[in-house]
């Protein structure tokens, strides 16, 4: 856990936050600042700062995110009209958050190649 990090302070629930999905490796809730109808944000419960400084030991955790990302989906009623997943890595993809996170976007068309 690191002190200043918004994302683990929503995991130790120091700060509220719309949760839809959780178990002892990973957290789900709704962004904050949609960019979407449907905008979830999936971290570990664990501080990892970034994709970039994943272990081998991690692989399991990261598929899980995934994998909840596509339980989420159906959930959510976006999985069979589409859902673009997220991971944004340092400065120049846009990374605002220090801890490790999936954005799962949904419930509009998305263009390609992102912006
Ligand atoms: P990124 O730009 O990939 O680092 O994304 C960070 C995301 O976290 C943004 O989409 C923010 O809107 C979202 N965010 C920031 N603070 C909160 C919060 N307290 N609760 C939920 N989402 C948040
Ligand atoms: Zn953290």
């Amino acid at each position: 856990m690191e002190k200043d990090c918004i994302f683990c302070k929503i995991v130790k629930k120091e700060i509220p936050a719309k949760i839809v999905y959780s178990d002892k490796d990973v957290l789900a809730f709704e962004d904050i600042n949609p960019q979407a109808p449907i905008h979830i944000i999936i971290i570990p419960q664990k501080h990892i700062e970034k994709l970039a400084e994943i272990n081998e030991s991690d692989i399991s955790l990261i598929g899980r995110m995934v994998f909840i990302a596509t339980k989420i989906a159906k959930e959510k009623k976006i999985s069979d009209s589409g859902y673009r997943l997220v991971l944004n890595c340092n400065r120049d993809a846009g990374q605002t958050i220090f801890h490790i996170h999936l954005h799962l976007l949904g419930g509009r068309k998305f263009s390609w190649p992102p912006g």
